[in-house]
């Protein structure tokens, strides 16, 4: 699953909501940018 992250509010969005609107669906910013390579969950065992 693919997320991208909003520049403006910096909330996570999720690709799915992206393939109807292409744009922040908190804010309504259109800078979205994606981050890669970030461990963004941690297991914790
Ligand atoms: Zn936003």
């Amino acid at each position: 699953m693919v997320e991208y992250k909003c520049f403006d509010c910096g909330k996570n969005i999720d690709s799915t909501t992206l393939r109807r609107m292409v744009r922040c669906p908190y804010c309504g910013g259109k800078m979205l940018y994606k981050p890669r390579s970030v461990p963004t969950k941690v297991k914790a065992r």
